[in-house]
């Protein structure tokens, strides 16, 4: 199989590993930024990043055209300036004012709902002699999260006058850019409108999350946000596939071990599938805590020699099964595809969604730290992270004596 020499890393024996494209990543961000009509273009990387890995693909997207990069707590952003990320960060989500402090040690750009807030982190500022920029979030609608628009236009003109605070930016975010009626959101887009000409000083205004992008290229104002889109995924199936976006994550393994069943026979916990005729049975080794929806019991399949096998039984915890019995020449060892493409067939991250009921927000970023990243360039393995060792570059990892099991020899790739 093509892939053999990427997917015969594996750690520790375990076959699962999530292989992240990042020449599919920068192609992403650089057609997304080059939709929003010369506004800068802030990547959002909360939740590792929706679960691909928030360091590697902060590097990534910056080197791609990004400017700046957005999270939603603190640890986040500590994250990534531990990784030695130097761009500005705006936490986009509550913190308490008790964490002015670490704020300031980390640069890290805040977003401002609160009197209180701002006073802490003039406190702080005024204290080291410094300005902290922070950002105003504006509800509009979506009824979350952000002051009010009477609340936003109040709170900014005060703060333009507070020493060691200078509000960089103002945003809203809205409640239904992935659906069919637009209505709603230009409502939200015309209120905003009307708090940033109040605060017309104000030099960063934005508002666009990928479907505002994909759908609505025209409401990009200074800066856009976009996150599903970076990783290559349509936010629904109201926006628009205006841009040829390319999934970025798939998630693989191998049949660890075949058992054959009589006729009769039953599968998993519950022996909810029983066998309708001898057969072949694939042990994968990837469940619910890897980020498999248990969900898919008995509904979802993976692909085997390009071919679709069904899950059969309940999804457990670390493992599943699958049906092998229509696939010719099956054997231990070969590739499983649970998210991705193999031969012809593709399985996207949108059709697990939707056989669970949710969204591929979700299934991405379900795919637990548990579960090994490697990174691509070109199709070549450039850096890799696993639950025990951080992100390192191929050519510098130095992993120690039997940790990284080799899989099959490459199959000449
Ligand atoms: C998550 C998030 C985004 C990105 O949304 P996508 O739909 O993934 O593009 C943008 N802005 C805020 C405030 C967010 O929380």
């Amino acid at each position: 199989m093509q892939s053999q020499g990427v997917s015969s890393h594996y750690w520790q024996g375990r076959p699962i590993w999530a292989e992240i494209d990042l020449d599919a990543l920068a192609n992403n961000v650089r057609l997304l930024k080059s939709q929003a009509n010369g506004a800068a273009l802030l990547a959002v990387v909360k939740a590792n990043a929706y679960g691909h890995g928030a360091v590697a693909v902060a590097r990534t997207a910056l080197a791609a055209g990004a400017d700046r990069l957005g999270v939603i707590c603190v640890d986040e952003g500590e994250q990534l300036r531990r990784a030695g990320v130097t761009v500005p960060i705006l936490v986009m989500g509550h913190t308490s004012s008790s964490a002015a402090q670490h704020l300031a040690d980390l640069s890290l750009t805040p977003t401002v709902v609160s009197s209180e807030m701002a006073l802490a982190l003039a406190r702080v500022a005024s204290e080291r002699g410094i300005e902290m920029p922070v950002h105003l979030k504006v509800d509009t609608g979506l009824n979350r999260y952000g002051l009010s628009p009477s609340e936003a236009a109040d709170l900014g003109r005060w703060l333009r006058d507070l020493a060691g605070i200078r509000v960089e930016g103002l945003f809203t975010h809205f409640a239904s850019a992935d659906e069919g009626d637009k209505s709603y959101m230009v409502e939200q887009h015309r209120l905003f409108l009307s708090v940033a000409e109040q605060l017309n000083w104000v030099p960063i205004r934005h508002v666009s999350n990928t479907a505002t992008l994909l759908g609505m290229p025209d409401m990009s104002l200074e800066m856009v946000r976009p996150g599903l889109g970076i990783y290559g995924c349509y936010p629904s199936n109201h926006v628009k596939r205006s841009l040829p976006l390319r999934p970025v994550l798939s998630l693989k393994g191998r049949v660890a071990r075949l058992t054959s069943l009589a006729s009769g026979e039953s599968v998993s916990y519950g022996h909810t599938w029983t066998a309708p005729r001898r057969s072949l049975i694939g042990l994968v080794t990837c469940g619910y805590a890897d980020g498999l929806p248990r969900a898919l019991s008995n509904r979802g399949s993976v692909l085997v020699r390009g071919q679709r096998a069904p899950i059969v039984g309940r999804v457990c915890m670390d493992m599943c099964m699958v049906d092998l019995s229509d696939i010719p020449d099956v054997a231990v060892d070969d590739e499983v595809v649970i998210i991705g493409r193999q031969g012809e067939e593709e399985i996207s991250a949108d059709e697990l969604a939707e056989l669970c009921g949710t969204i591929s927000y979700e299934i991405l970023c379900g795919i637990s730290a548990r579960v090994p990243r490697l990174y691509l360039r070109q199709g070549r393995i450039v850096s890799k992270q696993t639950l025990v060792l951080e992100l390192q570059d191929e050519v510098a990892a130095n992993v120690p004596e039997g940790v990284l099991a080799e899989g099959p020899s490459p199959g000449g790739a």
